[in-house]
């Protein structure tokens, strides 16, 4: 979505709109609203994103020791990656930096529309817009490691029908490596930041390190949030509030603010199964490069790094023999989140037995393809995050939830009502420019919709 028409600056006054969160649903928003014409501030908590070098070879020697103990000790190695426990057995990482989740995804670019229909909403137009400005192409091939090609091709036979992932970046910068959701040292993949870099100090004023707490209610209408940037603590006032802050920040913010969110919280359950392979070198290839679609999951080749770093199972087995198959499973809608950022959500009886599933079918590919056992357990984790403000068939004209008060608005997952089981950043970024639309078609009537 670059450059794709002049910002709108009519002779009406400047409409000022607080935008939360600079990830996939807040910098679409934000920029759909500059062109429109509003004046922009977008608040996020996180600092400027900076990738990890992906020389992370030096991390190997240091796996069960104190310094990688478990999964929160990320934050010493790359503190954009928030880690939240939401019960014994689950795990949910969340990008908390410039770009959001964005920044630390696989670039995988999909559809996702699980719940769609039943609530009525088509979100065709958005995403054919969007995808048009991107650039989407899979991954050739020959850049997949051998073995990634024999599961391809092992998956096929069995009747899978898996299919290249279609990713969202630069072709020609990409290097192969593995790090991906480490961030893109060379830039090759793309990210949120981009949607709105062009327009800073053109309607988009940006503030990192900008964590918002509550928002402002004045006569049951929102007029402004409540930020803290480091010790301080800041008013800030606008005609308009968007909450994209995720599935986790923005319910955090309404409830923080006595207003409602939904225990409807998914968050895409991610097993990785591990294998054994000698010299598969699976980091050497970009994540997930192709995926097999089954009806609550899909089932895709991936190098679990969460898992090697902090997964006691996962220890014995040097990075390059470590193969995996990833799960990745539409969750039971379940979860709560807590005024102060806590979560509570717990697997059901029917995510364990599509998890079973999966996980036979996993082995069963990886197998056929020639890697062996142990067959071991990643680390139980979800990073899609949406649903707590889900939209109901009354709201998809207006795009505002019942549940909302005046002058507020969310232009995230968050919107959701369904697990996906899918990349997920697209259905963020298509819901959040119906949104933005929706915002100027009432605020800015003359601002129009192209
Ligand atoms: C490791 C990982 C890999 C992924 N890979 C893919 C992939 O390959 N393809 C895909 O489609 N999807 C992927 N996803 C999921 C996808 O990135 C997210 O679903 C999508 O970005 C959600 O968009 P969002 O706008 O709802 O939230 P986010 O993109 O998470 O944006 C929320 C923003 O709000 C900020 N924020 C939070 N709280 C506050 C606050 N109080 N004040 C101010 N700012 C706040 C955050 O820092 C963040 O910038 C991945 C997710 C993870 C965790």
């Amino acid at each position: 979505m670059q450059s794709r028409c002049p910002v709108h600056r009519g002779d009406e006054k400047t409409v000022k709109a607080i935008v939360v969160g600079s990830g996939a649903g807040g910098a679409t928003a934000a920029r759909e609203l500059a062109i429109k014409g509003f004046e922009v501030t977008l608040l996020e908590a996180g600092q400027t994103f900076n990738p990890l070098t992906h020389h992370v070879s030096w991390l190997s020697p240091l796996r069960g020791t104190i310094l990688l103990k478990d999964e929160t000790s990320i934050k010493h190695v790359f503190p954009h990656y928030q880690v939240t426990r939401a019960g014994d057995d689950l795990v949910i990482f969340r990008g908390v930096t410039e770009g959001g989740c964005t920044s630390i995804s696989c670039g995988n670019m999909v559809r996702a529309e699980n719940g769609l229909k039943e609530i009525a909403l088509d979100l065709t137009r958005e995403f054919t817009e969007i995808e048009r400005t991107l650039p989407i192409s899979t991954v050739p091939r020959e850049i997949w490691r051998p073995l990634t090609q024999q599961m391809f091709d092992r998956a096929k036979e069995l009747g899978f029908s898996p299919k290249p992932t279609p990713k969202v970046k630069t072709a020609a910068k990409c290097v192969g490596c593995g790090y991906c959701e480490l961030g893109c040292v060379t830039g090759a993949k793309w990210d949120s930041r981009l949607l709105y870099a062009d327009l800073l100090g053109k309607g988009v004023s940006l503030r990192t390190d900008s964590q918002v707490k509550q928002v402002i209610m004045e006569n049951g209408t929102a007029k402004g949030v409540v930020v803290s940037h480091g010790s301080s603590t800041e008013h800030v006032k606008a005609d308009v509030v968007v909450l994209a802050a995720g599935g986790i920040g923005t319910a955090q913010i309404l409830r923080a603010s006595g207003l409602e969110a939904k225990d409807n919280l998914w968050v895409d359950i991610v097993l990785t199964v591990g294998g054994v392979a000698k010299g598969a070198k699976m980091l050497n290839e970009p994540p997930m490069a192709w995926f097999a679609k089954k009806e609550h999951y899909i089932l895709s080749p991936y190098f679990d790094l969460l898992s090697y770093w902090f997964h006691k199972p996962w220890k014995n087995v040097p990075a390059d023999d470590r193969v995996g198959m990833m799960i990745k499973l539409a969750d039971t809608e379940n979860g709560t989140v807590h005024a102060d950022g806590t979560v509570t959500k717990t697997l059901t009886e029917v995510d364990n037995e599509r998890l079973e599933q999966g996980r036979l079918e996993a082995q069963e590919i990886m197998q056929a393809a020639g890697a062996i056992g142990p067959f071991v357990d990643g680390m139980v984790h979800g990073g899609h995050l949406g649903g707590t403000v889900p939209l109901q068939k009354g709201d998809t004209e207006t795009m505002h939830p019942s549940l909302l008060p005046q002058g507020l608005w969310v232009a995230d997952l968050s919107l959701m009502p369904r697990s996906q089981g899918l990349p997920t950043m697209l259905t963020a970024a298509a819901l959040a420019l119906r949104v933005a639309r929706r915002i100027a078609q009432e605020k800015m009537p003359k601002g129009g919709d192209p």
